[in-house]
């Protein structure tokens, strides 16, 4: 079985995490599960690591719950354990793994995929936050190492799957869809008065709290126009957005000549998970396919823009470029933990985004310290602005 693929899972305990899981699980004589890392939470994910018999398990921020002792009664025998940033890079750079499957939450990932692409890894890239702080840094780095990184964000690998090595002159434009989020038939005025249970609702996609609100708000299709931006080095001007309500084409591209390709399938994460992990091989998924016995009705609209204040910010922090995209990933985040907390209500959200875009100074930052700092710096800006 030594021609198993060995995957390290960042993120093991989210909802990337269990689809992922579930992949590996019906692929058993493929995939080898070797690393799984999460935020905190260690008996939940000492539970993934004994049931895949894990033998590298890492926690971001390890509390007095990783005491010795415990760990020694929690993980499989032998394991070894990783804590922190540091502990986490080395986990996703040390130990053998194939591919590194990035699917944690924020910014937290940055360190550690760098340094797995430094250790020639290839990435799997389910965490779009990471290309939006540090894109350009993310990129020329893969570049650097020869490694590849593959989209596992839907839109993302759809068009992935849809290019298939095209040549980039025959490329008109990325066509990503979006469903437009719970809101989408909401009147706009009543917008105001939304709550984080209404926002939580996705007609589609079962997904975190965080990028739910974020597919409310489109700031997720914001983050993806920047992230394809980076992974597939088109210009701002060549990504369209379309509401596709069904959740079923997960995106598109145009070819010079006027083809368009699209890749579709149900909404289900497992399909570009498991291409990711797979890819150049394919195998049987693990859920049913799309059923073309039943009617199926496939609708696209356009996006109307007053709706989603946070894809134009978000083209526009593209276009002002330097880390004005890392300041507006971040604001974003501050603002919609403190609406999901109910300290600002849902129309404050873009509010917040746009105020500290506006008041952070855009720079060309050139190394990982220069984008952190920017991005505290946007933190505190959109703290004090909730605060206030
Ligand atoms: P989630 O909230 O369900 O899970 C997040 C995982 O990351 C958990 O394992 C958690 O322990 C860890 N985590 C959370 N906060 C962290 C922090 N501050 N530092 C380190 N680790 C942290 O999230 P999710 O929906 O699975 O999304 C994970 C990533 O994948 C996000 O970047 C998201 O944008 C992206 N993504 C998700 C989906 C989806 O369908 N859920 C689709 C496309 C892209
Ligand atoms: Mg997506």
């Amino acid at each position: 079985m030594s021609s198993r693929r060995r995957i390290v899972l960042l993120g093991a305990t989210g909802s990337i995490g269990s689809s992922t899981l579930r992949v590996i699980e019906g692929h058993r004589d493929r995939l080898e599960l070797v690393g799984v890392v999460a935020r905190s939470r260690l008996d939940e994910l000492a539970q993934i690591a004994r049931r895949f018999d894990v033998p590298h398990v890492g926690l971001y921020e390890p509390g007095s719950e990783a005491a010795p002792e415990r760990l020694a009664h929690l993980l499989p025998k032998g394991a070894r354990f990783y804590r922190g940033i540091d502990g986490v890079s080395e986990l996703a750079a040390t130990t053998g793994a194939d591919v590194v499957l990035v699917a944690s939450s924020g910014t937290a990932a940055l360190r550690p995929t760098l340094a797995a692409i430094q250790a020639g890894k290839t990435i799997a890239l389910a965490n779009k936050e990471i290309l939006v702080l540090a894109g350009r840094l993310v990129t020329d780095a893969a570049r650097t190492h020869g490694v590849r990184l593959i989209p596992v964000d839907s839109e993302h690998n759809a068009i992935f799957q849809c290019l298939d090595g095209a040549h980039p002159r025959h490329i008109r434009r990325l066509v990503l869809t979006a469903s437009g989020g719970a809101f989408r038939d909401t009147p706009t005025e009543q917008l105001a008065h939304v709550t984080p249970e209404q926002a939580l609702a996705h007609p589609n996609w079962s997904m975190g709290p965080k990028i739910t609100v974020d597919s409310a708000t489109m700031a997720n299709k914001g983050l993806e126009v920047i992230e394809a931006r980076w992974l597939f080095n088109v210009t701002p001007g060549q990504i369209d957005v379309v509401i596709h309500p069904q959740s079923i084409v997960h995106s598109m591209v145009e070819f010079v000549d006027g083809s368009i390709l699209a890749q579709l399938s149900p909404p289900s994460m497992t399909f570009a998970i498991q291409h990711a992990l797979l890819h150049p091989d394919r195998a049987p998924g693990v859920v049913p396919t799309l059923d073309f016995s039943q009617v199926m009705r496939l609708e696209f609209r356009p996006c109307e823009t007053d709706r989603y204040p946070c894809l134009a910010l978000a083209r526009e922090a593209l276009a002002a470029g330097g880390t004005a995209t890392a300041v507006y990933n971040a604001a974003n985040e501050v603002a919609v933990a403190a609406f999901l907390a109910r300290r600002i209500a849902f129309l404050e959200i873009p509010a917040i985004v746009r105020t500290s875009l506006g008041t952070i100074p855009v720079r060309e930052a050139s190394n990982l310290e220069e984008i952190l700092a920017v991005e505290q710096e946007a933190r505190a800006a959109a703290d004090r602005l909730i605060s206030r």
